[in-house]
C-alpha cells in the first residue's frame, strides 16, 4: 500500500486542475471529468507500476479534461456527411430540411391542438396519422410508437405475452445496437418457436409447429443481410393464407418499409408497404426514418382488432412518440401521399444524377485556394455510397466523390482534423486517401464544404 501510494503522489489535486481550466461549462461538470480522469490515471499507473512526475500527469489530464470540453461542445454540430452513407445511424439517419424546422418552432414554443376534439374534450393524438397511413398503405388502423424496435416489442407483448411465436431460422436478425428477433420476442414475454434452418424455410415448417399456443407467426425482414445460393424462404403471401386458415396473426417487421416505390431512383429491392398489406399481413411494423425520410419513429399498420389490443397496452404510454415527431411525421407523411416527395431531403439527395455530383465535385475544386491545392492533391473520382441503417444492404448506390490525399500527413490525421473543423465533415477513408462522397451533401453545404478544405491548410 505504501509503495502504491507513492506512485500516485505526483497525481495533482482536482482544484489544481480546475484552476488551469477556463470554460464557461458548470462547475460540477468539469469536477466530474476531472475525478474520473483521475481515477483513470490511477489505474494507468498501477497496471505500469511507474511514477510519472507531477509536470508530465498535469500535461496529460490537462490535455483530456480538454478533449472532454470539445467533445461536449461539438455533440449535436452540424455535420458535414460526406460518408456516401445515406440514412447514417451516426449522424442522425435520415435529414428532415428546413421546412420541417419551420414547422417546428411554433408547435415547441406554444400549446398545440395534440389530443383535444373541436369540443375540446380528451381526443386522440394519432387521429390524423391514422388517416394517412391508413390511406398510404390500405390497412384498417393505425399506430405511431417512438422506433421500429419499440413498434415490434410492443405489437408481440399485445398479441403473444405467454404464447407462442413462430419465426423462421433464416430471420433471426439482429440489427444491431443490441436489437436481435430472438432478445425481443423474449422480452415480449412470448416464447420464439424456431423453424426451418439458416437458408431454407418451407410452408410446411410453420404448419407442424402451430399448436393451440401459438399466438404469432412472424417474418422479419431480413433488411441487412443476404443469404445468397440454396435458398428458399416462404413467400409472405403464402404465409399469410396459412395464417387465415388457422386464425393466427401474421405480424411482418419491415424494418425499412417504404411507402414511395424506389424503382423511381433506380432501386429495386425493398417491398411496399401497401403490397405487403395486400398480401394478407394482419400486422406490418417499420421506421419512420429510414426510407420514409422522417422523424425517428416507428409505425405499426394492420387490423383494426390487433391494433385495438396495442392501443390498450400500458407499455403504449410508455413508448409513445412526442408532438414534435408526430407533427413532422404526419407533414412527412403528407407531402408523400401528395406525391411532393422531391420536397423531402431524403428523396433530393436519392434524385440527383451522378453528372451534377460530377459538376458539383468541379466547382468545389474550382472555388479551393491556391495554398490547399498546392499542399494537398485533390481530384475526383466515381464512387459507391450506401443506404446504411441496414436498409437495402445489396444496392450500391452510384455516386461521385472528392479525393483527398497528401504526401505530408496521413489520412487519419487529415480525417481527423475535418472532423474537429467548423464545419465538421465525416469523411471515408479508403487506400489511405480521404473520400467526401457529394451524395449525401446538400448543394446549400457546398460553401461550407469548400470552406472546411480550405481550413485544412497549413
Ligand atoms: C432497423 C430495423 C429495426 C429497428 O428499427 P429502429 O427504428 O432502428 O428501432 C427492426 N427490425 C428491422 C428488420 C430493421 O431493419
Amino acid at each position: 500500500m505504501a509503495q502504491t501510494n507513492s506512485l500516485f503522489r505526483n497525481l495533482p489535486s482536482v482544484s489544481e486542475i480546475l484552476g488551469k481550466i477556463s470554460t464557461d461549462l458548470p462547475n460540477d461538470l468539469l469536477v466530474l471529468w476531472i475525478r474520473e480522469i483521475l481515477q483513470q490515471s490511477r489505474r494507468n499507473i498501477q497496471k505500469k507500476n511507474k511514477a510519472l512526475s507531477k509536470s508530465v500527469l498535469l500535461e496529460q489530464i490537462y490535455a483530456e479534461v480538454q478533449n472532454r470540453i470539445q467533445f461536449f461542445n461539438w455533440q449535436f454540430a452540424t455535420v458535414i456527411n460526406g460518408t456516401g452513407v445515406i440514412l447514417h445511424t451516426g449522424l442522425g439517419r435520415a435529414p428532415l430540411g428546413q421546412e420541417m424546422l419551420d414547422s417546428q418552432v411554433s408547435v415547441m414554443k406554444n400549446y398545440v391542438s395534440l389530443e383535444i376534439d373541436f369540443s375540446g374534450k380528451r381526443g386522440d393524438r394519432f387521429a390524423s396519422l391514422r388517416d394517412l397511413l391508413k390511406s398510404l398503405t390500405g390497412a384498417d388502423d393505425a399506430l405511431v410508437v417512438n422506433n421500429n424496435a419499440a413498434a415490434v416489442l410492443l405489437v408481440l407483448n399485445s398479441l403473444a405475452d405467454g404464447k407462442e411465436v413462430v419465426v423462421s431460422r433464416g430471420e433471426q436478425v439482429e440489427i444491431g445496437g443490441s436489437f436481435r428477433i430472438p432478445d425481443v420476442v423474449r422480452k415480449s414475454g412470448a416464447t420464439m418457436i424456431e423453424v426451418g434452418t439458416t437458408n431454407r424455410t418451407h410452408l410446411e415448417d410453420y404448419q407442424k409447429t402451430i399448436t393451440k399456443n401459438t399466438a404469432v407467426l412472424l417474418q422479419a425482414h431480413t433488411s441487412n443481410f443476404r443469404v445468397q445460393g440454396f435458398t428458399k424462404s416462404v413467400d409472405l403471401g403464402e404465409l399469410a393464407s396459412l395464417g387465415k386458415k388457422h386464425r393466427i396473426p401474421v405480424v411482418s417487421d419491415l424494418g425499412s418499409g417504404a411507402l414511395v416505390d424506389l424503382q423511381l431512383f433506380g432501386f429495386c429491392d425493398e417491398p411496399l408497404v401497401k403490397d405487403v398489406i395486400k398480401l394478407g399481413v394482419s400486422v406490418a411494423t417499420f421506421s419512420g426514418d429510414k426510407l420514409i425520410g422522417g422523424p425517428q419513429c416507428g409505425i405499426i399498420v394492420g387490423k383494426k382488432s390487433l391494433i385495438g389490443k396495442m392501443k390498450k397496452n400500458s407499455l403504449l404510454r410508455a413508448i409513445r412518440p412526442d408532438k414534435s415527431t408526430l407533427l413532422i411525421l404526419k407533414k412527412t407523411l403528407l407531402k408523400i401521399a401528395q406525391g411532393k416527395i422531391q420536397n423531402l431531403p431524403l428523396f433530393q439527395l436519392l434524385s440527383r444524377t451522378t453528372d451534377e455530383l460530377h459538376n458539383q465535385a468541379e466547382s468545389v475544386i474550382r472555388a479551393l485556394s491556391p495554398e490547399i491545392l498546392e499542399q494537398f492533391s485533390i481530384s475526383i473520382d466515381a464512387t459507391t455510397g450506401q443506404f446504411g441503417s441496414g436498409s437495402m444492404p445489396t444496392e450500391e448506390v452510384d455516386s461521385v466523390a472528392l479525393i483527398i490525399k497528401s504526401s505530408q500527413e496521413s489520412a487519419r490525421s487529415i480525417f481527423e482534423r475535418l472532423v474537429h473543423g467548423t464545419p465538421s465533415v465525416l469523411s471515408r477513408i479508403h487506400n489511405q486517401k480521404i473520400l467526401i462522397d457529394l451524395r449525401t451533401v446538400f448543394p446549400s453545404e457546398l460553401n461550407s464544404l469548400i470552406e472546411a478544405i480550405n481550413n485544412l491548410a497549413r
